[in-house]
């Protein structure tokens, strides 16, 4: 089965996530379990916890359709000595976080090296940095996120997110997540059905799609190969819906969150509905 949802806010209270993904059809959802630009947060209480738990089993929203995602400041290969522990500490947190909440997995961006170390380093700073947080949690899987390769960005091409998986020493708990614009801002063409099974026969056989554990669907605005990281509504940018029709009729892609981060909230229930369509399946 399909599960189609979209990036939800949370604001005013983690209940509220389960609830607004409810409000407009989605069958999966991700969200921040804190402020994303802060490094800081106050713990769950009890009652947070609870409460969350509740209402996702209410809604029908099991662990493996929720796809959390961490703050945007944490990078897990800094150069310097200092800003990696920080991030390190910062992302045993959110995957603390995740398993308080019971929750199965973390979406994250693997990091930056800065131009001041080597991407090899780096990407090895990742690898131990999951390293360590799933020696201090249990039950969270760490995924890593595809991206555009703007600036230093480290994780647009498949090759990194390899690296990376080979070198975490727990395999059951290390996976990744495409996300479409990125994939194709970082040169991957997707623009059709042929396009999309080379670039995942690539991906299989580069990374393994066994480790795949969700995606994000996101049209492109800038063309092929641009490196730059601007989301669209679906449809209208430079992939078009061939490929999100692959991505819904394709069984690979089943049982786990296809998430929207689209720029248009109002369109959600709308792009969801669609996608729901394409995939022959009623939510
Ligand atoms: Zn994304
Ligand atoms: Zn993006």
């Amino acid at each position: 089965m399909k599960y189609f949802g979209a990036h939800v806010s949370a604001a005013g209270g983690l209940i509220n996530a389960p609830r607004n993904a409810h409000a407009i059809g989605a069958g999966a959802f991700a969200l921040f379990t804190k402020n994303q630009r802060q490094w800081l947060a106050p713990a769950l209480t009890e009652a947070d916890i609870e409460a969350f738990r509740t209402e996702c089993e209410r809604l029908g929203y099991k662990p493996f359709q929720i796809l959390p995602h961490d703050s945007y400041l944490i990078n897990l290969g800094h150069p310097d000595e200092e800003g990696l522990a920080k991030s390190r500490e910062s992302f045993v947190e959110e995957m603390r976080r995740c398993q308080l909440l019971g929750l199965d997995r973390l979406n994250f961006h693997p990091g930056s090296h800065l131009g001041r170390i080597d991407i090899d380093r780096s990407l090895d700073r990742v690898a131990e940095s999951i390293n360590i947080a799933l020696e201090r949690t249990e039950g969270v899987t760490a995924v890593i996120e595809n991206t555009a390769g703007q600036g230093t960005n480290l994780g647009h091409t498949f090759e990194q997110i390899a690296h990376i998986i080979d070198r975490v020493e727990d395999k059951s708990r290390v996976g990744y997540c495409i996300d479409t614009c990125h994939a194709f801002a970082a040169g991957y063409d997707l623009s059709s059905r042929e396009a999309c099974e080379s670039t995942f026969a690539k991906i299989d056989s580069i990374i393994s799609l066994d480790y795949l554990r969700g995606m994000h669907l996101n049209e492109a605005m800038r063309p092929l190969g641009s490196r730059i990281d601007r989301h669209e509504r679906l449809g209208h940018g430079q992939i078009g819906w061939e490929c999100f029709e692959y991505i819904a009729r394709n069984p690979r892609f089943d049982n786990m969150p296809l998430v929207l981060e689209t720029i248009d909230e109002s369109l959600w229930s709308s792009e969801i509905a669609t996608l729901y369509q394409l995939a022959g399946e009623q939510k």
